[in-house]
């Protein structure tokens, strides 16, 4: 026999010095019994864990019950301290067993999850004057209770009111969750008039084409009203793109996996969509990499081989996010799970939440920053939700941007045009300059005329 000739492979050639794999850490997730981390879980199993069920059942909507959970594990202090936060809160409070499983209690004041969903007295500022309840005006463009018609092609339908979480942060306290000490609720609740009002407006525009189904929450809609919707929408001819909006895949990723009859009928929706050409997808809300665990990866396969595309839409938010290397690695997080990177909004003036916010500035920093790290898909846009319903827009396409007084200014051409919408940056973050002049109320419409007029100077 002839001897082999093993041609050496050439060498290859670094351009790029190596990466340890050990800082990949998008790819760890947690797995194992991390609940029993809390006292009031130590005895749950994995089947009663992953059972939506039991986490609806068991989930948090009182101090008192927060105090019972974590009894031994945080001080008196910050129970106070969360006690008077409830109180003063005009967000209802909901949190799953999960999220409270994920927080770490050892730094209850630092914790991302913490800071999104457990309101704390001490860390409350005052509102910006210029916050509404309403800040984004979605009931001034609702034709039809629940259903804002802003932009040419697409609609917002909000079927219900209620969430399986309910967010320190949300845009529309206005109308989600159950009343509060603070708030009288806009009534958003399930109803067939309602909804049949909502689907012979969108049958009577031709012009619309994609219905965002939000709410509240799309998790908290029965199967049947799940498929109820989706059929009704898919028939209506001119409705070619829906998607059903949910936090439930960060918040309590058990139903995907437990739920089958809810499963089922997004599927349902999802096949028949496709079979007519027509694009039905989740979109869903992350805002930080730990609220992403082996649970979350084995929810968001279940979707995957079921033909059903996530994307992201994440609000940018001080002390959760608004790090570059915290968001990089949500985003990186998100694509191992497939989720797409869609949106990073700028965080909507809301009510009671000023301790969230931070500045345009901030949030162009980060975009800077995370840009070019992994594939343009994965990559979210920045966007201004301006406030007065001026719709999205690209975060860098402001006409003027005051760094001391934090006003921008943007246009909105093809959704409102010829006017000028304001976004206010909070106050306690200003240059001190800026804030003194926000103190003197004589002011306030002065920086606001000499911002919109800059704007003006600009677009010439
Ligand atoms: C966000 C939103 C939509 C959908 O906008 P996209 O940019 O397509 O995600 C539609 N209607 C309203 C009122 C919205 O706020
Ligand atoms: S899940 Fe969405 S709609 Fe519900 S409270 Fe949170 S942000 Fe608001």
């Amino acid at each position: 026999m002839e001897p082999q000739t093993v041609k050496p492979e050439p060498e290859i050639v670094h351009k790029k010095p190596q990466v340890d794999e050990s800082t990949l850490t998008h790819k760890e997730l947690l797995r194992g019994p991390f609940w029993h981390r809390i006292p009031a879980y130590r005895n749950v199993t994995e089947e009663q864990f992953l059972d939506h069920t039991w986490q609806a059942r068991h989930s948090i909507t009182k101090a008192a019950k927060l105090l019972e959970a974590l009894q031994g594990i945080v001080s008196a202090e910050f129970i106070e301290d969360a006690t008077a936060g409830f109180r003063a809160a005009p967000m209802s409070v909901r949190v799953s067993p999960y999220l409270l499983s994920l927080i770490d209690w050892s730094r209850p004041y630092e914790d991302p999850l913490r800071t999104q969903f457990i309101p704390l007295a001490s860390r409350l500022l005052p509102d910006h004057p210029k916050l509404g309840l309403d800040s984004l005006a979605e009931q001034a463009d609702a034709p039809v209770p629940g259903l804002t018609h802003r932009y040419p092609d697409k609609a917002l339908f909000l079927p219900l009111d209620t969430c399986p979480v309910y967010c320190r942060f949300c845009t529309r306290s206005y109308a989600v969750g159950i009343d509060t000490d603070q708030v009288d609720k806009v009534p958003l609740q399930v109803d067939r008039d309602r909804w049949r009002l909502a689907f012979r407006y969108i049958a009577s525009r031709p012009e619309l084409e994609d219905i965002v189904v939000s709410g509240g929450d799309a998790y908290n809609l029965r199967a049947t009203q799940v498929r109820e919707i989706g059929d009704t929408l898919l028939d209506i001819p001119n409705v070619r793109r829906m998607r059903f909006a949910t936090k439930g895949p960060a918040v309590m990723p058990q139903k995907i996996l437990s739920d089958r009859d809810w499963l089922d009928a997004l599927t349902h929706v999802v096949e028949r969509g496709r079979k007519m050409h027509k694009e039905v997808v989740l979109h869903t809300h992350f805002n930080h990499p730990s609220e992403i665990t082996g649970i979350t990866q084995d929810a968001m396969n279940v979707l995957f081989e079921r033909g059903v595309l996530v994307r992201n839409q994440s609000v940018l938010q001080r002390g959760v996010n608004d790090a570059a290397d915290t968001m990089r690695l949500l985003i990186k997080r998100m694509g191992h799970v497939n989720v797409h990177a869609y949106y990073v909004y700028i965080h909507d003036l809301v009510r009671g939440v000023e301790d969230l916010r931070t500045t345009l500035g901030a949030g162009l920093e980060v975009e800077k920053a995370i840009r070019g790290s992994t594939a343009g898909f994965n990559t979210p846009v920045f966007v201004c939700d301006a406030p007065g319903g001026g719709g999205k827009r690209d975060a860098h396409s402001y006409e003027h941007y005051d760094r001391v007084t934090g006003i921008s200014v943007y246009t909105a051409p093809s959704v409102k045009h010829g006017r000028h919408f304001c976004y206010f940056d909070p106050i306690d973050l200003l240059p001190p300059e800026g804030s003194a002049r926000w103190q003197d109320p004589g002011e306030h419409q002065p920086m606001i005329d000499a911002a919109i007029a800059a704007a003006r100077h600009q677009a010439r």
